[in-house]
This record gives structure tokens, C-alpha cells and sequence, in this order.
């Protein structure tokens, strides 16, 4: 058996499991429980109901049960990752699940009740708690920008004109960039809060036939902090970190054909599907070259997602992948292509 907290070759990149509770609508119906959630030895036991088939195990980093609470949650997977930007380096934290599965209540949660915030409005008062406690010559300033990539294109989705399609680029002195992306000084956690609200409503939609609202599209909100410091020399000195926060775009599709059928996916949803199913492959083929530390090359290129975020995944950066699932049977296959798409990252 692996120890949970054995020691990695790669402490960067984290991949964490997640279960929600049952809710209502489950426990009604009666729907028995798959899975099982170890979390003193970071194991995942999923079974499925009327089979012969004995349990499927899979170990994370960490794994939280349907018990856990969203100020563990902070605390154990995107304080350290926070501090490490507020330090001048790069972090992303990424929710990835079938709708349904507790990736907004991972990363959002509930604003208005403290305990039941997620990690985004934690780690906006993390910032500015960071930042009110400067001394000295230390000076911070706070931009946000916020883009949605579907179809393999680029949207600002705080931009004036909701139709433009950006560029993303690379110069020698920056890496890479997105041409034209509007960014914005915030001053408190509110002016966080209030841009990505606005940010939001710009998202794009769609339904599939299991009639369920689903985002088609990955979102990425960045923090970029700056910090200015009178360094030993009495010059000062800048240090630039940035945290990017990525709702993944799920595909019903990543099962296969069956699944296609069974969703209905057809013409539009079906190019959307190709498209999130190339993302979500690159991605996780990027996270395991990563862990792996051996490969040579990177496959960052081929997908907008993974090029767009290129100087934050590796080297110095902090990478979170928070796997969300579901604890009923009916959710069988999703919970293991979930699982198994996690571990592949792992
Ligand atoms: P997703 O964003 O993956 O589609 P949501 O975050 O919207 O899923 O979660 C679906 C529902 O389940 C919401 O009503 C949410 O409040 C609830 N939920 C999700 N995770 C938990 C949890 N860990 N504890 C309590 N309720 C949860
Ligand atoms: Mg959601």
C-alpha cells in the first residue's frame, strides 16, 4: 500500500479526489452508494452495483469524502500554492468532474456563507490579507483578467466586444501572451469578486439532452501580482507571480461513441465535443509528462489551453488538479473515466 503523504519526486503537481454527499434527489430514489472514500490512505474505492466485479481502487495525493469542508480543503491543496505566487511565482488550480459533481462548489462555493466558501473567495482574502500586512518599501498591485477558450478559440469575457476572437503569442522578454486581453487593477477582494460576477455572465452555454446546463467551455480567471521590494542593494526589486483559477469544460462524450449516442450529441455539440476531448487529452498528457520528469518534450502546443498556461504548468510553478465525483451508482461510468483521467495526471 502507498502511504498518503510519501514523498514524490514532484511536490509542483497535486492530484486530489473529491466526493460530495448525497444529495436529496439521490437519497430519495434510493440510489445505492459506489464509492468509497479512504481518506487516512488517499484511496477511492468505487464498486459497481449487481456485478461480480470486485471494487476498482485508484490513490491520489489526497482524497476528501463527502464529510469534508471547504476550509480543509483551502488549507491541505491552495494555500501553499497561493503563497508560493504571493512569493513571485506561478500556480494554477484546476476543477475537473462531470456536471453535477461539486466543481463550483470546489472552486466558488457559497460567497455569502463564510464556512461554505470555495477556494476562489478564499484565496482573494488570502491575497489582500497578504497584501494589507506589507511594511516598509513593499508595494503589491493586483490585476485580473478573465478568458474562455471553446472551440479552440480565445474569448475575453470582460472584453467590450464579446464577438472578438484573441491571439494568443509569445515574445521573447513576457512568453506567452493573449493580444488585447483586458486587465483590470483590483484594490480589496470585492473588486476580485465583482469582475469575475461580471465575467460569468458572459460565459457561453449549451445543453445536451440529459437535460442539464453544462459549461462547454474552459474558463480561466488570472491574478497577477506584483510586488515591488527594496532589495539589499537599496534598489527596488520586482517580483511577478500569477494564479490562475480554470473551470474545465466537461465532454459527455469521453466515453466513447456509446456515450455520444446516449447523450445525443450531434453536428455543434459534437465539434464542441472533439474540441474539449483534444483539450482535456493535452492537458492531462502535459500534467503526466510533468510528473513523470523524464520526458523531454512537452506536448504545451497542441492545445490552446495548455499553450495559453505553458510558463505556469512546470518548472517552478504549482499545479492543482481537483478531481470532483459524485458518490452514487448511477454515476458509475463517469466516476471511473473521472478517476482514471485524474490518475493518468497524477
Ligand atoms: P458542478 O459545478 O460540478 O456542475 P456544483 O458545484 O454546481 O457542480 O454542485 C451541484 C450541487 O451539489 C450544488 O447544489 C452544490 O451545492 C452541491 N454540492 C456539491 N458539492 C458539495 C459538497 N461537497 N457538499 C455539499 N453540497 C455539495
Ligand atoms: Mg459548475
Amino acid at each position: 500500500i502507498r502511504l498518503r503523504f510519501q514523498d514524490k519526486d514532484n511536490d509542483n503537481v497535486k492530484v486530489v479526489v473529491r466526493c460530495r454527499p448525497f444529495n436529496s434527489k439521490e437519497t430519495s430514489a434510493q440510489y445505492r452508494q459506489a464509492v468509497k472514500v479512504d481518506e487516512v490512505r488517499g484511496q477511492i474505492a468505487v464498486e459497481k452495483s449487481d456485478s461480480n466485479e470486485p471494487p476498482k481502487t485508484f490513490t491520489f495525493d489526497t482524497v476528501f469524502g463527502p464529510e469534508s469542508k471547504q476550509v480543509d480543503i483551502y488549507n491541505l491543496t491552495a494555500r501553499p500554492i497561493v503563497n508560493s505566487v504571493l512569493e513571485g511565482y506561478n500556480g494554477t488550480i484546476f476543477a475537473y468532474g462531470q456536471t453535477g459533481t461539486g466543481k463550483t462548489f470546489t472552486m466558488e462555493g457559497v460567497r455569502t456563507v463564510p464556512e461554505l466558501r470555495g477556494i476562489i473567495p478564499n484565496s482573494f482574502a488570502h491575497i489582500f490579507g497578504h497584501i494589507a500586512k506589507a511594511e516598509g518599501d513593499t508595494r503589491f498591485l493586483g490585476r485580473v483578467s478573465y478568458l474562455e477558450i471553446y472551440n479552440e478559440e480565445v474569448r475575453d469575457l470582460l472584453g467590450k466586444d464579446q464577438h472578438q476572437r484573441l491571439d494568443v503569442k509569445e515574445r521573447p522578454d513576457i512568453g506567452v501572451y493573449v493580444k488585447d486581453l483586458s486587465m483590470f487593477v483590483v484594490n480589496n477582494a470585492d473588486d476580485m469578486d465583482r469582475i469575475m460576477t461580471l465575467g460569468n455572465k458572459n460565459r457561453s452555454v449549451g445543453s445536451t439532452d440529459m437535460n442539464e446546463q453544462s459549461s462547454r467551455s474552459h474558463a480561466i480567471f488570472t491574478v497577477t501580482i506584483e510586488c515591488s521590494e527594496k532589495g539589499l542593494d537599496g534598489q527596488q526589486h520586482v517580483r511577478v507571480g500569477k494564479l490562475h483559477l480554470v473551470d474545465l469544460a466537461v465532454s459527455y462524450c469521453n466515453l466513447g461513441s456509446e456515450r455520444q449516442v446516449k447523450t445525443g450529441a450531434t453536428g455543434q455539440r459534437l465539434k464542441e465535443a472533439t474540441k474539449i476531448n483534444l483539450s482535456l487529452s493535452t492537458l492531462g498528457n502535459v500534467i503526466s509528462s510533468l510528473v513523470d520528469g523524464r520526458s523531454t518534450h512537452i506536448p504545451y502546443r497542441n492545445s490552446k489551453l495548455t499553450r495559453m498556461l505553458q510558463d505556469s504548468l512546470g518548472g517552478n510553478s504549482k499545479t492543482l488538479m481537483c478531481a470532483n465525483i459524485g458518490p452514487a451508482d448511477y454515476n458509475y461510468d463517469e466516476t471511473i473515466s473521472t478517476l482514471r483521467y485524474a490518475n493518468r495526471a497524477k
